[in-house]
């Protein structure tokens, strides 16, 4: 029985959806105008994890994924420069080709990652998405729960009386985005632009016609919009950053149960940020680590995503590269032990309900990591344990395929080498063995030293 942690209740639930065997979710997708940064990818390798832990408990997952590339503000309010446009400034390129750019680099990165991206046009993007946000608009100023002041078409969150349901706070208060003044047109402080008006004396580059003038999307709507269209509503999971639960949930509920007159999603499911060096990730700090980055300084991307493994969903988890050297060794001494493997057997009943169960606890990846080492050292046929690190890697995705079974066949300058160091490290040399190590990386192997002497694999 699956269990997750729904934000609504703040509570434990045993997960049920709607339809027999059928699950639609929805996750909150990238801004496209920079790269997603490795605390972006915590909330999607995470919830890459739920989906394959869903389809590991037998449902069908339809899930829709979206990608923002217009109407985000820099303030995460209403206020204040697009981020799309910014980006553009910054690289002097039109904002579609930014968009094209980072949607692109998003999807190499993903691909990296082993992250499962739905099909177009479950990966929907905002911008080809413009008249049904404004048919959205329409039915809230049908409905009497929009108004229009100068700079916009405005959602009335009085007129929700169960806003702020989701993040607890009441209206009276929630700040709004602490470096931007408060609108004074607005009628309440928390109402959220639902369409903004290109500003007077500017040409924006994406901008559309609408009936309450020319402009762009307000953030959230494509959301709202998009889970609509795509999974009809109400829908079974909804998912993102903890950061989105005061202000971009809340603004999505408001406006699409408002809308339509039903509930959007039953379980709203959060992930706790990434910390780097126990500090937020920012730009003038200077730890925004991308996944290029973390490659080119020698990490294998999948060494993050176990390191993302590391730690449960619901708590803070803290960067290193100490932490993640350790998530590389770990996970090279998983790959050279798959190895030592055959791929032909069952798998192991008492290692699949313990890993069943680690999972279904509300998604503990930590323990499942654990009944990996557990089948390791564990003493079963060869076969078998192959056969069962195959299937938990359908969750795990650490391309254990590419390893179980594959023996590998050392050349001899490499084997040479790793005598040279054996000799070393008997002579207690250990700069020696540390120069052999080196030389041997830079032909393409690693080394490791177990428990039976030192073992080669390629890089
Ligand atoms: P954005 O592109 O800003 O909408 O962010 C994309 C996703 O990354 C959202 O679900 C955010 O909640 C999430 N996110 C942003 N920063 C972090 C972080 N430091 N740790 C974990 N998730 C994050
Ligand atoms: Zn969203």
């Amino acid at each position: 029985m699956l269990k997750l942690f729904n934000t609504v209740t703040r509570q434990l639930e045993e997960f049920k959806p709607i339809d027999d065997g059928k699950v639609r979710m929805y996750t909150c997708g990238p801004t496209v105008y920079w790269d997603a940064h490795i605390g972006n990818f915590r909330s999607y390798v995470l919830e890459d994890v739920l989906v394959r832990t869903l389809e590991l408990n037998g449902f069908e997952v339809t899930r829709a994924l979206n990608i923002t590339d217009v109407g985000h503000l820099v303030s995460d309010s209403d206020e204040g420069e697009d981020k799309m446009e910014k980006g553009a400034k910054r690289e002097n390129k039109t904002v579609w080709e930014i968009a094209e750019l980072y949607i692109q680099r998003y999807l190499e990165n993903a691909a990296k990652l082993n992250l499962k991206i739905p099909p177009k046009p479950l990966l929907c993007r905002a911008t080809d998405h413009i008249a049904e946000q404004i048919e959205l608009v329409k039915i809230l100023m049908d409905k009497g729960y929009a108004y229009v002041i100068s700079d916009g078409v405005y959602f009335d969150t009085s007129k929700f009386p169960s806003y702020g349901q989701l993040s607890r706070q009441k209206a009276e208060d929630k700040e709004e985005g602490a470096r931007v003044e408060a609108n004074p047109e607005k009628r309440n402080k928390t109402d959220f632009a639902l369409w903004k008006f290109s500003p007077k004396n500017e040409k924006r580059q994406m901008e559309w016609e609408s009936p309450w003038g020319v402009g762009f999307p307000g953030w959230h709507a494509e959301c709202s919009a998009m889970a609509h269209k795509y999974l009809g509503q109400p829908f079974d999971i909804h998912c993102g950053g903890v950061d989105h639960i005061p202000v971009h949930h809340e603004n999505e509920i408001a406006q699409s149960e408002a809308a339509y007159g039903v509930k959007l999603a039953n379980y709203w499911w959060h992930n706790e940020f990434l910390l780097v060096d126990g500090q937020k990730m920012s730009k003038s700090i200077g730890n925004v680590y991308t996944i290029n980055e973390l490659a080119e300084k020698g990490f294998n991307p999948l060494s993050l995503r176990y390191f993302y493994l590391g730690a449960h969903y619901r708590q803070l988890q803290n960067f290193t590269f100490e932490a993640l050297q350790a998530s590389q060794n770990a996970l090279n001494r998983l790959w050279a032990y798959s190895r030592e493997l055959e791929a032909g057997g069952s798998v192991l009943t008492d290692i699949e309900a313990d890993f069943i169960a680690a999972l279904d606890d509300d998604l503990n990846t930590p323990k499942a990591l654990a009944v990996i080492w557990k089948l390791v050292d564990g003493d079963y046929p060869a076969g078998d344990k192959g056969a069962t690190l195959l299937w938990m890697d359908k969750v795990l995705g650490l391309d254990l395929e590419k390893y179980v079974g594959k023996k590998i066949e050392v050349p001899e300058n490499i084997k040479n080498l790793m005598n040279e160091r054996q000799k070393a490290r008997e002579n207690k040399d250990w700069a020696g063995s540390d120069t052999i190590r080196k030389q041997i990386e830079d032909l393409g192997w690693i080394i490791e030293d177990t428990k039976e002497g030192q073992k080669a694999m390629p890089k």
